[in-house]
């Protein structure tokens, strides 16, 4: 990854991308569409100029989700990966990047279907240390086929 760059791609690795500068507006979309194309309560997204962006493998598939965006995912292993209005920037999923941390959501938009309950996800109880143990147990036997988050 170059100093400015961003590297991501898809969880089976047949599909990467790269970013070759800074990214614009990060954003968590609550509409519809986006918790469907997600399979999530809400679709993080980060837009890349197309000047400074480039699938470095593989393309996605594209699916037209209404007559003016296209959705782009591995046809493979089905990770969401792309929000395209034909505009001067391409939409990333930000979960799909090899570190997502480093793209902090700065505005939430589509409020007419945020779920009700989603200012208390940060609540949520966590599991007792007892079960945490038999967790760690089979997490340890665990062997990953996902693609490492970093170029290969
Ligand atoms: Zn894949």
């Amino acid at each position: 990854m170059s100093k400015d760059g961003h590297s991501g791609g898809c969880q089976c690795g047949r599909v990467r991308f790269h970013v070759n500068g800074p990214l614009g507006r990060a954003s968590i979309c609550h509409c519809r569409m986006c918790q469907k194309a997600f399979g999530s309560f809400f679709g993080p997204l980060v837009s890349a100029p197309n000047e400074s962006f480039a699938w470095t493998r593989g393309e996605p598939a594209w699916f037209h989700s209404s007559n003016k965006v296209r959705r782009g995912f591995c046809n493979h292993c089905g990770t969401p990966l792309a929000y395209d209005w034909g505009g001067p920037a391409l939409e990333l999923a930000i979960g799909a990047f090899d570190d997502p941390e480093m793209v902090p959501p700065t505005i939430q938009v589509g409020l007419d279907h945020r779920m009700s309950w989603f200012s208390h996800l940060a609540d949520l109880p966590t599991r007792p240390a007892a079960e945490q143990v038999k967790v760690d147990r089979f997490q340890a036997e665990i062997v990953s086929f996902q693609h490492p988050d970093k170029d290969t």
